[in-house]
Order: C-alpha cells, then structure tokens, then sequence
C-alpha cells in the first residue's frame, strides 16, 4: 500500500484543485511593502496536502537539493500534526520558512511532482512556509539540541544563508561558533536584497534568535580583511574558519553613462530601502529618489525585486529591460507574475546602449536597442544580438542596474593563497567544501557566484561536516579539481 493512502483514494485526492493562496489586492500592495501572500488557512493546508499520492518513490524528494521527506510532512499535515510536519522538514532544512517563500519550487520539487504532468503540481512550496509559519505563530519553535562541548573555535565570515546554516550545524556539533558580518545587521541578501513584501524581516530575525539561543555569538560592522584577515582569525584562536561572504559586488555593462545620477546598482537600490529604510523616509534617513519614470535592466529576482519596490516609491511607471525573452528570464514565476499583476511593464529583447543626462549630471534619457534571440551561449541559453538601426531613445529619471553580481576582492586579495577559478569564485573540495587553505573552508555564492538560497545553505551544510572533520583530524586537506 502507498504510504498515506490509508484515507482517501487516488482518484478522490486528484479531484481536490490546486488550493489558491489569498494574498493583498495588486492595488493596495502597490502602496505598502507588507507581505503580499496572506498564507493558507489550516483548512487549506490540510486540502493541499491531501492532493499528494504519497508516491512511493516519490520523484519530488530527489528534486529538492536538501532532499526533505515531502510525502512524509505532507502526510503530516493532511493529518492535522502540523507541528510535526514542520519537525519532519526541519529534519533536512533549518530555514524552511525561508525557503518556503523564495526557493524555485517549480524548477525543483514540483516540476517533478507526478501530479504536475497532468494538472497541477502539489504547492510544496506555500506548505512548507506554512508549517514552519504555524510554528512560529503558535510560540513552539524548538531550539535544537546541542552536543557537549569539543572546545574548539569556528569562526564564520558573513551571515548570510550559508553562514547561518553553517554556524547551526556547527553548533549543534558541540563547536563554539562566532559570526563575522561586515553590515550592521545579520542576515546577508535574505536581509538587504529581498524586500520585506516577500520575505519579511521578523522571520530572519526569528532564526538569529534561535542561534544565538545556541550559544552562536554574532558580531557585526566587521569586515574580514580590513578588521583581520583570515591568517590573523587562525593565529588568533579559532581552528577553523568557514567563508560565506557572498557575491555583492554589481555588475555594470560598461556603457556610456553609467555614472551618472540616478543610475544605480540594484544592490546600492534594495539595501537603501530595505536596510536602511528608505520607504520610510523621513522617519529613516537614507532617501532614494526614483522620479516619474524607473527603468530595471535585468530578468532575475534582483530585477524583479528592483522593480517592483521602486513600483512602491511612487513613480508613474516602472520598466523592465530584458535582453532576452521571458522563456530565458530567470527570475521565479511567482516573482514575474507578481510584478505583471502590480503594473511592472515588462519590454523584452531590448537592451540599453547608452544612458543620456543634463548638464548636472542626472539622468534624464536612455538609448535602448532591439534584440533577438541566436545560437545558444556557454550558458546553454540563446544569445541575444543586437538589431542594427533599431535603437531609440526613451525618456527615464531611474535605471537600476540588475544584470548579476561578482564576489568581492576583499577577502580574495587578503588570502592569496585561497585559489579561485578563471570565473574568480573560491574553488573548494566537492565533498568536504574545505579551499586550497587548509582548515578554510568556503560555500554560498563565493563559491558559486549569484545562485539561490537553497544552494547557500546546502553548501554551509557541506561545509559544516568537512570543519567537523577536520577537528577530529580526519582531514588534513582539499582535493580539488580544477573546471
Ligand atoms: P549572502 O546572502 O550574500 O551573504 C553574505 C554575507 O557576507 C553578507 O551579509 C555580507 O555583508 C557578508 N560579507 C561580505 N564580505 C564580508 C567580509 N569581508 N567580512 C564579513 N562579512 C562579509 N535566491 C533564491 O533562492 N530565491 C530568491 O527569490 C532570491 N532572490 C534574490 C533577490 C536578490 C535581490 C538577490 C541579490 C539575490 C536573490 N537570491 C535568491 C539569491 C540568494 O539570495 C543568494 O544566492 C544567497 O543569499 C547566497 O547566500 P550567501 O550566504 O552565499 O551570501
Ligand atoms: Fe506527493 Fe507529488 Fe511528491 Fe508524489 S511527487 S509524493 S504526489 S508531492
């Protein structure tokens, strides 16, 4: 028998139709920057969770890169033990209510959920934010326990979702863990690149509290490579360092005008509004100014999220310029549709050539060209190439520049004995994430470049067992293959 097909019948689940997520009105939203999805009722959650058929292979588990038992809390939750089901995924991903709200679900779990080949995919996704919501709605998150202390120190660069994840499982490993942040606060780009209207900032909050519940010490404005370099952290008393740093450092295309006001990078962009609270000026002293008419140029999250909070700062329209089309766009649909739903005018195979200002020097147009699509690049997706005489010039007071980040030099030129690849990301060991540095070891974005949330903290997780390890001298040094 099929686990969970105790109750109900194939045939009766598949009846069941995909249960919509209530969320704000586009209209009012457009004007706050609360939460759009309202959640699902306990009632919903329960009808959702009934349409999975409990698959005995369950193709959906090997799609998610943290392989949580999906059947199994959802089986949970069709039976009502919600707090079980948020156990059970907690078992495989310590941020679910994080990913829950920003991983790809329909490039992962539920593009192979078997249901999804004829209907509708199981909204894996919404249920998993959804435990891990009622968790903490209800006072009953758990602090994990911890093994008796190994006395040896990690110290962990950047808080970001591969740092956390790494400092979790290396504090319940009994390790004494401190946390280097060079921004005021902790968090990374879960705190200063996604807006609060998708991932509000009292649910981070919620899981630095249960760190440091851990005994995980969080020190902040301190920048690796200017405070210490990674050499001091090791002669200074820690036994193993793992970096997560990131990859903050914009891109920019390299086109006339690029310098000047009102061209900003989509970094600079999100982290005035949402760290520094520019959407609450004057009561937050950072204002960002956006004018009548704001143009995006990117199609990935950090576009997205460009657009659609400068869409809540006020200006008469919002654009976005994609090279591409929306088949190559890699932003998340959730994220597409939500910004089609609030007004964002969306202009595809089209770039920017040059950006035009007044003589003191704030934008005030921008050349853009027409594109199409050829043979496919290195990324496997079809190059665009310009149309020659199809540009024109369009009057714009805001560009935000979304095109993709790089890591930073900072921590690379402070140890040059840490190699990296021709792409100039940290090369690390596949299997124990340890760097070419013995006892450094490194995941996240700097070992990627832009990639997602769920990667990071898979890669922290990684890390993580390779630092155990290597306390326990059962590893001595990396063996990495160069790409
Ligand atoms: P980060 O989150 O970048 O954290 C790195 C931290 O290290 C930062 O806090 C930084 O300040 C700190 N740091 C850097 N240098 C130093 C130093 N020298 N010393 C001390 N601290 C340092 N992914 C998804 O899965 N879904 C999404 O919807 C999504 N949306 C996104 C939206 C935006 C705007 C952006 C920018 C990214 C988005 N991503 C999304 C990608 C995802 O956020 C990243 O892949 C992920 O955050 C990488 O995690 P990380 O821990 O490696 O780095
Ligand atoms: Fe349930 Fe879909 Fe996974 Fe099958 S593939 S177990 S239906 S979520």
């Amino acid at each position: 028998m099929d686990r969970g097909s105790k109750g109900k019948k194939n045939i009766e689940r598949l009846k069941i139709p995909r249960q919509r997520m209530r969320g704000q009105d586009p209209k009012v939203r457009i004007h706050n920057f609360d939460e759009v999805p309202f959640g699902y009722s306990s009632e919903q959650a329960v009808l959702e969770a009934t349409r999975c058929l409990q698959c005995k292979k369950a193709p959906c588990i090997s799609g998610c890169p943290v392989e949580i038992d999906i059947p199994a809390f959802l089986e949970l939750i069709e039976e009502g033990d919600f707090l079980a089901a948020a156990a059970k995924v907690k078992e495989a991903n310590a941020l679910p209510s994080i990913c829950g709200r920003v991983c790809p679900q329909e490039e992962q779990c539920e593009l192979i959920c078997i249901i999804g080949k004829k209907g509708e995919p199981v909204n894996i996704g919404k249920l998993e934010a959804f435990v891990a919501d009622y968790e903490r709605k209800t006072g009953k998150v758990t602090v994990p326990d911890i093994a008796p202390s190994t006395g040896k120190r990690v110290a962990i660069v950047g808080s970001g979702p591969a740092g956390l994840t790494a400092a979790s499982e290396l504090a319940r490993m009994g390790h004494e863990v401190t946390v280097f942040e060079a921004l005021h606060m902790p968090g990374g780009v879960l705190v200063y690149g996604i807006p609060e209207f998708r991932l509000p900032n009292d649910i981070i909050e919620q899981e630095l509290t249960i760190l440091e519940k851990m005994g995980v010490k969080i020190i902040v404005n301190s920048v690796i490579g200017k405070i210490d370099t990674i050499d001091e952290l090791l002669t200074n008393g820690f036994d193993a360092v793992f970096v997560g740093a990131g990859a903050g450092l914009p891109y920019f295309m390299n086109i006339p005008g690029e310098n000047l006001n009102g061209v900003y990078s989509a970094n600079e962009f999100l982290t005035r509004i949402n760290l520094m609270g520019a959407y609450r000026f004057p009561e937050y002293m950072t204002p960002v100014k956006v004018g009548k008419r704001v143009a995006v140029i990117g199609g990935g999250n950090t576009a997205m999220d460009g657009a659609r909070s400068s869409l809540r700062l006020g200006p008469e329209e919002v654009r976005i310029i994609y090279r591409r089309t929306r088949a190559e766009a890699p932003a998340r649909d959730e994220e597409i549709e939500h910004a089609i739903e609030e007004g964002v005018i969306f202009q595809f195979l089209t770039a920017p050539t040059r950006y035009l200002g007044d003589e003191e020097g704030w934008l005030t147009a921008m050349e853009i060209q027409k594109m199409e699509l050829g043979e496919p690049d290195a990324s496997g997706r079809r190059r665009p190439v310009p149309i020659p005489g199809s540009e024109e010039i369009v009057p714009v007071d805001t560009v935000v520049v979304a095109i993709g980040f790089g890591v930073n030099p900072l921590i690379l030129d402070s140890t040059p004995d840490m190699s990296i690849s021709h792409r100039g990301v940290v090369l690390v060991d596949e299997e124990t994430g340890m760097t070419s540095k013995p006892g450094v070891f490194a995941g996240g974005d700097i070992i990627t470049g832009g990639s997602t949330v769920i990667l990071a903290m898979g890669q922290g997780k990684r890390a993580a067992r390779g630092i155990d390890r290597y306390l326990k001298g059962e590893i001595t040094k990396a063996e990495i293959k160069t790409p």
